[in-house]
């Protein structure tokens, strides 16, 4: 996965890249540089990457039963 680096100010390979959400929602991926090791981000790369097995969700995490009283 190639991204940009700020700090090299080129395009640099992307190590450890990891799908995430930007704060206004958009699909972002981010990783470190290769070259450097400075943290970097590419929007809308979902499809080149691997799924994050951080982003799926238990299924029965919100199902447990209450009782009331
Ligand atoms: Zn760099």
């Amino acid at each position: 996965m190639i991204g940009y680096c700020v700090r090299c100010r080129a395009k640099q390979e992307m190590l450890s890249a990891t799908r995430t959400l930007m704060k206004n929602g958009r699909r972002a991926m981010i990783g470190l540089c290769a070259c450097c090791g400075t943290k970097m981000s590419v929007a809308g790369k979902w499809d080149d990457a691997p799924e994050a097995p951080e982003l799926k969700t238990p299924e029965n995490s919100l199902t447990a039963s209450r009782k009331s009283g």
